[in-house]
């Protein structure tokens, strides 16, 4: 475990040091602000000191790499579970946010890389709002949460829960792929049963009611013309 004060990225961080096959085993590195954080495709993840919770995990996996697909949505299930066992209930949004009374309250981004001896590894990064400064709230320009029950835990007590819930979804992770936590996933999806779009760069590429995750991590989504599994790549869901 290393603990900085300040970092870009603990993604990028982690990531760098794998070509040179640095990670013999899993490493969590947590920052208390990061100035470089980002969320899918480079989009900024923001965070200010003593108001949020930034961390990356990096963990070797058997693979195959399509394997890891559904790999946020796990995540996704193990902090979902951790802070709500904590009295934070909250709820996930496909593919990779923690929503709490319908606003972003954290983000997960899963970035992989290959080590020169051949093992793969995703950086699991998460970054989660404990309380939200009026000044980034308005830099980020959209509705967000955060959860400050959990600002007044001890931090090191917090990232302990998390990691040990995370640590046994991984392992499992790694044997089974994504379809045990399936139910799980679903019993906690936002915006369940509603009318959604995906967005494509913008623009709605599909419409439907939101109806779980298939034994993938897909997006199922009932339509007129029967359902439809949307993978995440690079898409945004959003409330029709
Ligand atoms: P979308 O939110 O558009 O569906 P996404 O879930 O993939 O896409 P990410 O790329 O994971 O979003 O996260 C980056 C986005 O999150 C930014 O574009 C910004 O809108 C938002 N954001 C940035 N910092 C925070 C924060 N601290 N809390 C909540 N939202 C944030």
């Amino acid at each position: 475990i290393e603990a900085v004060p300040e970092t870009g990225s603990t993604n990028a961080d982690l990531l760098a040091r794998l070509p040179a096959g640095e990670l013999a085993g899993p490493v969590l590195r947590i920052a208390d602000v990061q100035t470089a954080g980002r969320g899918r495709a480079g989009r900024p993840w923001l965070s200010a000191p003593g108001a949020s919770l930034t961390f990356s995990l990096a963990w070797p996996f058997k693979g195959p790499l399509q394997r890891l697909a559904g790999l946020p949505l796990a995540v996704g299930v193990a902090l979902a579970e951790t802070v709500a066992s904590l009295g934070v209930p909250v709820q996930l949004k496909w593919p990779n946010d923690l929503m709490k009374d319908g606003a972003k309250l954290a983000g997960i981004l899963v970035e992989t890389g290959t080590a020169p001896d051949g093992v793969l590894w995703a950086v699991i990064g998460c970054g989660m709002n404990l309380t939200m400064p009026d000044e980034m709230e308005a830099r980020i320009g959209r509705a967000v949460s955060s959860a400050p029950w959990l600002a007044r835990m001890d931090r090191d007590e917090l990232v302990a829960l998390l990691l040990s819930r995370l640590a046994a979804v991984l392992a499992e992770f790694d044997d089974t792929g994504f379809a045990p936590f399936r139910e799980r996933w679903n019993a906690l999806q936002a915006w369940r049963g509603q009318p959604v779009n995906i967005l494509d760069h913008g623009a709605v590429r599909q419409q439907g009611l939101a109806a779980g995750v298939d034994d993938a991590g897909r997006l199922l989504l009932d339509t007129p013309a029967g359902t439809v599994a949307v993978l995440s790549g690079d898409v945004s869901l959003r409330l029709a």
